[in-house]
């Protein structure tokens, strides 16, 4: 019983390209009786009726048919409804025990079934699959939300916390009690009536406005491409894509013509190859002016009442705006944090625009041109000087990863030295396609850890992108061990070529094993707490720690290897790859903190500061000083979403808004670890198990303030991330690499407390 507390783990985690699912959805094991009044309980059938038999519980995919999920959705909500009611109706005053604990314990049936379904659903899915999904979907969250907002459940759950002070529990109960408690008051168990009555009214409002400005935005990017006349305006762009251009032209009936859609972004994917400086321009204005007023569409108005909308609804939960109430679960707490923590880079990052402009200034007046820089120019020549400076060829470096090396002597040679884990393949568990492998994890004392699934290869039945999650989860209170599967999207080689990784691939394998490792890691009690279960701006700390790794040089020596010459891959390469990742950033990380100021800017207004936001006018009058009091250089690098094109944020009722900082937060996490890591010696045992103590046994037991304390030494600082995006001077030794027009000093960039 977690889904309503835990939901907000997985949709941050998309912005980082990755997703871990398993705690927003369900699962457990073990047969123990749900406390009183469980006479009343109804029997489960069928496959999900009861744990599986196989070792550590996973699942047995031989046993499973398709037409097992829906009877087991549907047994499964109603052995939790009434397991809920046997709660209520317990004739003992409330305990931690019987209330919380019991709530806790409830739904096993129906997380057992989720957790394979909503698996095979992201991984291997079918038109059946799908079927049942849409179906059961707006079933189960009508389902969690009678339980949160069940009156007389939250009556108990509320006698339980106001006692709490007078009760013996463990930090970890007492987490427990107070996530449960905040969740249903977060759902609204505090409103009266008569609020509850605004707050569905103001759903309803959000649920039209937001579904229209998805409906507009999308027609403003797929309704209106840019049309030009002539072959050569496209000059620059592929045979292939000129003829996909008057395809496009021709079906949108403008034939004899040549149309180029847009992409969700400002920046627009062919500007670079364009050569015709109009063409450029034209392209970018219709894309930087989409659903803003100029042509058919405007969302303006819509953005104004949905901001205004949510600060209303925060107003009645008592919050002062739409961040605060939004953000109740989160490491930054509060919009004040992610602001003042955004506001800190703003100085570097402005400088570092400034600078970049200037280079790609430089290179256009040497080579004949009289004009400065613009945003639709930008990545034309930045990408010059980037070949130039970094001729990397990706085919090269593919040729030194191959796919069972970098998980078995890169990812898993990692976790022996870090943590002292060992692996172990096996052939006996079912799995849910053939191209899934499976291991045995042993921990560092040879005891049995759990069980990874890696799926690695991109097919038609598997969902884009990247994620990791569990089929059981680990918990005491059960005494379950994890079962963890991670996702990839490889494309998978012709038979009887070597299986070569390019090294975002090589990179995201030991991302997701860092997530992985926060599963295996979880020595929690209760589920709902357990390995991965944290907040949205915590959860992709870990496992972006764990992408240091790829390039580490104990660690590339152990699993880079040429397929055909047994090479280790040359240091020269890898330099080029991080001196790369330096370059651009004014840009690349400017258009995302510009994106996320945004978000948080539109989402920390009272609702008087919102409704006085009443014209279309003043919507782009807000945006502007949203973004340039800070001193960000945003005519030259505008926001990656401008608001009237976020989806984001505005595309739903409550969608990801006041959470596009969290990918930058998490960075700052991670980034601001790897340099502990570095300097207290890297790859040793002794900073695994100091890392595994502090930070990934944790789960969501604590203030992660104090985790991360009780790891560094001290709060997080932005530093590490500046320097690590080539903003400010770093002390890593690639910085040598960067040329002339490197990092300039910034005073006191980064220097300040994060915590509010
Ligand atoms: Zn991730």
């Amino acid at each position: 019983m977690k889904a309503q507390i835990l939901a907000t783990t997985a949709a941050a985690a998309l912005l980082a390209g990755c997703t871990t699912t398993g705690e927003a959805a369900m699962d457990r094991p073990l047969a123990e009786a749900p406390t009183a009044g469980s006479a009343a309980i109804p029997q489960g059938t069928g496959y999900f009726a009861a744990d599986s038999t196989l070792p550590f519980l996973a699942p047995d995919f031989t046993k499973i048919s398709e037409d097992d999920y829906l009877p087991a959705f549907e047994q499964g909500m109603a052995i939790q409804k009434a397991e809920v009611e046997a709660i209520v109706a317990n004739p003992e005053a409330p305990t931690f025990a019987n209330t919380i604990v019991a709530l806790e314990k409830s739904g096993r049936m129906l997380d057992r079934v989720g957790n394979v379904f909503f698996a095979l659903t992201g991984t291997n899915t079918t038109d059946r699959l799908d079927e049942i999904n849409t179906e059961i979907s707006p079933v189960l969250s009508a389902h969690y939300d009678s339980i949160t907002l069940n009156p007389a459940l939250f009556e108990r759950v509320k006698a339980v916390y106001d006692n709490r002070a007078a009760m013996a529990m463990t930090p970890e109960d007492a987490t427990l009690l107070e996530n449960t408690y905040e969740g249903m008051v977060h759902a609204g168990a505090m409103l009266t009536d008569a609020q509850r009555e605004q707050v569905k009214a103001i759903n309803t409002k959000l649920s039209t406005i937001t579904t229209e400005l998805s409906q507009k935005v999308r027609s403003a990017m797929t309704d209106q491409p840019l049309v030009v006349d002539t072959r050569a305006e496209l000059a620059g762009l592929s045979d292939a894509d000129i003829q996909a251009a008057a395809d496009l032209a021709t079906e949108k009936g403008y034939p004899g013509k040549f149309a180029i859609a847009l992409q969700n972004t400002t920046q627009q994917p062919v500007l670079p190859s364009l050569e015709n400086r109009a063409v450029r321009e034209k392209l970018f204005m219709l894309s930087y002016h989409r659903a803003d007023g100029q042509r058919a569409v405007d969302t303006r108005p819509l953005i104004a009442e949905i901001a205004a909308l949510r600060a209303e609804k925060a107003a009645l939960f008592g919050a002062p705006d739409w961040a605060t109430y939004a953000m109740w679960d989160r490491m930054a707490e509060n919009p004040k944090t992610a602001l003042g923590f955004m506001g800190q880079m703003v100085p570097a990052l402005a400088a570092t625009q400034r600078r970049e402009a200037a280079l790609l200034n430089e290179v256009i007046e040497a080579e004949g041109g009289d004009f400065e820089v613009q945003p639709w120019d930008w990545y034309r020549y930045a990408n010059q000087v980037k070949a130039e400076r970094y001729d990397l060829d990706e085919d090269a470096v593919m040729e030194y990863f191959q796919l069972q090396p970098v998980l078995e002597d890169g990812v898993f040679y990692m976790a022996e030295k870090l943590y002292g884990l060992t692996f172990e393949r096996r052939t006996d568990l079912p799995v849910y396609h053939p191209d899934v492998w499976t291991y045995t994890v042993f921990d560092r004392d040879g005891s049995e850890l759990g069980v990874f699934y890696f799926d690695p290869f991109q097919r038609p039945s598997k969902r884009g992108g990247a994620w990791m999650s569990n089929f059981v989860e680990q918990s005491d209170l059960w005494g379950t061990k994890p079962v963890i599967y991670n996702v990839l999207n490889i494309p998978k080689a012709a038979a009887g070529e070597p299986q070569l990784v390019s090294f975002d691939w090589v990179n995201t394998a030991f991302h997701e094993f860092g997530h992985a490792l926060h599963g295996f890691f979880a020595d929690q009690r209760y589920e709902s707490l357990s390995g991965t279960a944290t907040a949205r701006d915590f959860v992709e700390y870990p496992s972006q720690v764990h992408e240091m790794w790829a390039t580490y040089p104990e660690v590339l020596a152990n699993y880079a290897k040429h397929y055909e010459t047994g090479e280790t891959i040359p240091a020269e390469m890898i330099a080029k790859i991080e001196a790369a990742a330096k370059f651009n950033q004014g840009y690349d990380f400017g258009e995302t903190v510009a994106a996320a100021l945004l978000d948080m800017k539109w989402h920390a207004l009272t609702p008087a500061q919102a409704r006085a936001i009443d014209t279309p006018a003043e919507v782009d009058a807000f945006e502007r000083q949203a973004l340039t009091e800070l001193g960000l250089e945003v005519d030259l690098v505008p926001p990656r979403y401008r608001s009237t094109y976020f989806n984001h944020i505005f595309s739903s009722p409550e969608g990801y808004s006041a959470g596009y900082y969290s990918y930058l937060w998490t960075e700052m996490l991670d980034r601001d670890s790897r340099k502990w890591f570095r300097e207290n010696g890297g790859l040793t045992r002794e900073n695994g198990d100091h890392y595994r103590a502090t930070v990934l046994s944790r789960g969501g037991t604590m203030d992660y303030f104090e985790m991360f304390e009780n790891f560094a030494g001290r709060q997080p600082n932005i530093t590490p991330m500046l320097e690590a995006r080539g903003l400010i001077p770093g002390d890593e030794a690639a910085d040598s690499e960067v040329a002339d027009d490197g990092p300039a000093q910034v005073g006191d960039a980064g220097t300040g407390p994060i915590r509010d």
